[in-house]
This record gives structure tokens, sequence and C-alpha cells, in this order.
């Protein structure tokens, strides 16, 4: 993979016998850690497979990131160990709960019990020209809730969404849907790059996008 597509704050360390993507910080998961780093295990996180793959996330750490979809915080615990204010947004009580105890000891990490295809409803809480949004929702309508969420995002800055095929339509060729979900995106966006992830995800595309 490219070294140079790792944020500051995520690097390749020894960990169990292996080298693993890794960030500093609290374990969330059972993940295994070592001298205070944690692996980031690409298979249980979309984000962490598009960096595994070299994906150009355009992250740098540092930056104020929205996340949309954090379930019980496997995944944006990892960003907000790098990350600076991170935005949280889980609809779902049972995982948000779990989330609470990751973002306890990480004070950069705001979880947000809100539903992301309502973005009025946290526009007051998220700061104004976020540098990422990074999208997990796994529902129908992903590229949908990419767009209304797509006003947070300052002008160069990153969307970094993971589509899953079989949440738009069971049946439906994998190709099919993604090309639906990208038509919808360059309404609100350009396409910078785009990724299968099935290495670690199945029937899941990484897109990297910024606005128009
Ligand atoms: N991103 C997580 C990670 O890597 O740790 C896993 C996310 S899981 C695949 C999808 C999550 O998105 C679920 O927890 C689900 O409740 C949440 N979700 C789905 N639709 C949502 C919506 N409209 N608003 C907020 N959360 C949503």
């Amino acid at each position: 993979m490219s070294e140079s597509a790792l944020p500051d704050g995520v690097e390749r360390r020894q960990i169990e016998g292996g080298r693993r993507l890794a960030t500093r910080g609290e374990p969330v998961y059972g993940e295994p850690t070592a001298d205070g780093w944690r692996a980031w295990d690409p298979e249980r996180s979309k984000l962490g497979g598009m960096l595994e793959l070299g994906v150009e996330t355009g992250l740098t750490g540092g930056e104020t990131v929205l996340y949309l979809g954090a379930a019980s915080g496997t995944t944006v615990s990892h960003v907000a160990d790098f990350a600076g204010p991170t935005y949280a947004v889980e609809f779902a009580p049972r995982p948000a709960r779990d989330l609470l105890d990751a973002a306890a000891p990480r004070d950069r990490l705001f979880p947000l019990l809100k539903d992301a295809r309502k973005p009025e409803t946290y526009a007051h809480v998220v700061e104004a020209d976020v540098d990422a949004i990074v999208q997990d929702v796994a529902t129908r309508g992903q590229a949908e809730v990419a767009v209304r969420n797509a006003q947070f995002l300052a002008d160069d800055g990153r969307l970094l969404l993971a589509v899953k095929a079989r949440s738009e339509d069971v049946t439906a060729d994998p190709e099919t849907v993604f090309e639906g979900a990208l038509g919808r995106l360059r309404e609100a966006y350009e396409i910078l790059e785009t990724r299968r992830l099935d290495r670690f995800h199945e029937d899941h595309l990484g897109v990297v996008a910024t606005p128009k």
C-alpha cells in the first residue's frame, strides 16, 4: 500500500506478529494493542479498508470530521485518535450507548444521536466547513444522505463514502447499484476516486469526492 496515503497519527506498527494499521488511543472493540497503539482492523472498518488499499483519502491528520453512521464507534474512534473535532452521527440508540463509551476518553469525539437524513437537526452543533465527511450508513439512499450533508463540507473538503450495494437492492448487480449512486452523487460532488473494497468488504464501493 502507499504509505503516503496515511494521515499523521496513523502508522503501520508491529502488533501481535504483524505490521498493522494503527492509531494511538484507548482500545474500543477488543482490538490488539502495543505500546499505546491500537490495531485498526480493515475488515471491520470501510475507512480502514480504504487506507489499507492505498486510496488517496486526502486525510492528513488534525482535520474536522463529520462521521455519518458511527454505530458503536469502531471506526470513528480511530478517526478521533488522529483527527481534530469529530462529530459522530448515529440514529440507533443501542450502538449509540457504546459510542458514548468510546467517546468518554476522547475529548475530540462528539456523539450525536441524530438521523443523517435530517441534517437540519444537527446543523446548529456541527461547525461549518468541515474538512471531511466520512459516511458508512449502509441503508437505502446512501448517495442521498451524502448529498444532503454536502452543505457541511468545506469547498476543498473530502467526502469518504462507503456504498454497500445490498443496502440499496439485494438482487441488483452491484456495479449497476454503484453507477446509480455515483449518478446521484455527481449532482453535488465531483468524484475523485472509486475503489472496490471487496478484499475486506464484499460488494462495497469506496468513493472519494469533493463538493462541486
Ligand atoms: N461506520 C461504522 C464503523 O465502521 O464502525 C459501522 C456502521 S454500520 C455499517 C451502519 C450504521 O449506520 C448503523 O449503526 C446504523 O444504525 C447507522 N445508520 C443507518 N442509517 C442512519 C441514519 N439515517 N442516520 C444515522 N445513522 C444511521
